[in-house]
């Protein structure tokens, strides 16, 4: 760690060096969190932090922008090549204010947006009654079938053809089926809907070219930084060139002041190690291990929401099991494997308790964990939950843990 935190501010220093601590003790199952190259960090970490530049490369409000400007050209250049996109903006502070600028973009207050139920793995801003989204937007929301537990595309349609959307939003936290981006603009194109597809969760896989890339489809495409695509926290847009202005406007001054252009050049970064060869197969290894995890715990009597996981990630519902999510993700934390509580589709439960939980594969894959790992984990799983009222087996699992984590070191470099 740098000897100046440590020197200048004790508790912050403290504060993260346990973080540190915790990422290296801990099997990090949370599905939308990775650990970025340390030379991500390093970018996000430079003098690039102290530099105004509102506005756009080359035309800025403030002077001495030449090189945040390299670092802005070279992060929308590498992932337009990433995507195959004619345009990028990258200067979202998150995927939020990405969905954000681009809702700015086309609608206007109260007009409707047809998006999925966050109780089927929606996420917030597309249409949460708190979040701006729910509050500016007449919200219709779709879900899934409840006997497949997948997209409906007939009933998005039916939803679609009586609610005349303006703007239909495909892409989810937590659904792990692959989405039938054709079959959306085909829905989008009936009613003269715009498409946007978020593709926050599997953008990795996307990069990777082992999932479809929604920017064949859709009008806009969103996305974070941090999740699959294993950069800094943040959020792009992507669109044909005929949105630029529009998005550029949407983004500064629309919502956002100055561009934080370190986290830009991390951006830019972590764009350039996606287009390298090894990140194809790290995403293939994402998947076959989310796919291999959820099949040993099915073979274990868990349920698994719809049967499976295309994706990095997947659901497991534990009401068969007698616990809610809420209790076994606290259980989990006592042996340092590190999940979320989640709704299942149709949950009886309420969002603070649920009755799932949610299992991604991206950090544990980054450690270099494979197959054979997640078969351990999902023992660990199993054993603790059954477990739950018993400490001398959670502290017994919790150096099982422990000897798992110590074997694929974390920043050793920090
Ligand atoms: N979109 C989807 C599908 C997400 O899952 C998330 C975050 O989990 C976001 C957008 C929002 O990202 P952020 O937390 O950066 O605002």
């Amino acid at each position: 760690m740098p000897d100046w935190l440590k020197s200048v501010d004790q508790p912050v220093y403290e504060a993260i060096t346990r973080e540190l601590k915790r990422q290296r003790e801990h099997i990090e199952l949370i599905a939308s969190e990775n650990f970025t190259h340390p030379a991500v960090l390093e970018a996000q970490g430079s003098v690039l932090t102290n530099k105004y530049a509102e506005g756009y490369p080359r035309a800025r409000w403030y002077g001495g922008c030449e090189y945040v400007d390299q670092a802005e050209d070279l992060a929308i250049e590498r992932v337009k090549k990433l995507f195959g996109a004619e345009y990028a903006n990258v200067q979202p502070h998150s995927g939020t204010q990405a969905n954000m600028a681009v809702m700015m973009t086309v609608l206007e207050a109260g007009d409707t947006i047809l998006a999925l139920d966050l109780a089927c793995g929606g996420h917030l801003s597309h249409g949460h009654p708190l979040n701006f989204s729910g509050k500016f937007y007449k919200v219709i929301a779709y879900g899934v079938n409840k006997k497949t537990e997948m997209l409906d595309y007939d009933e998005i349609e039916q939803l679609a053809l009586k609610n005349k959307p303006k703007l239909i939003v495909a892409g989810a936290s937590a659904y792990p089926r692959t989405i039938d981006f054709k079959a959306f603009r085909a829905i989008a194109d009936k009613v003269g809907a715009y498409l946007l597809v978020d593709m926050a969760h599997f953008a990795g896989l996307v990069a990777a070219k082992i999932h479809p890339n929604p920017c064949e489809y859709a009008d806009f495409v969103t996305s974070t930084t941090h999740k699959t695509l294993r950069g800094p926290r943040g959020g792009f847009i992507l669109a044909r060139n005929e949105f630029s202005k529009k998005i550029n406007t949407s983004v500064f001054p629309g919502i956002q002041g100055g561009p934080l252009m370190h986290v830009i050049a991390a951006k830019a970064v972590a764009f350039g190690l996606a287009l390298e060869g090894s990140f194809i197969e790290y995403q293939k290894q994402v998947v076959a291990n989310a796919a291999y995890f959820a099949d040993c715990l099915q073979k274990k009597g868990y349920r698994v929401v719809s049967g499976g996981t295309d994706t990095h990630l997947f659901l497991l519902d534990l009401s068969p099991k007698a616990i809610s999510g809420k209790e076994a993700t606290a259980v989990l934390g006592k042996v340092n494997i590190t999940v979320n509580k989640n709704l299942i589709p149709f949950d009886s439960k309420p969002p603070a308790v649920a009755s799932g939980i949610r299992i991604g594969t991206p950090a544990v894959t980054t450690r270099g964990m494979k197959i054979i790992e997640m078969e351990k984990i999902s023992d660990y799983i199993d054993l603790a939950l059954s477990n739950k009222d018993n400490p001398k087996e959670l502290e017994s699992l919790l150096s099982k843990v422990s000897e798992l984590t110590k074997g694929f070191p974390l920043y050793p470099q920090l």
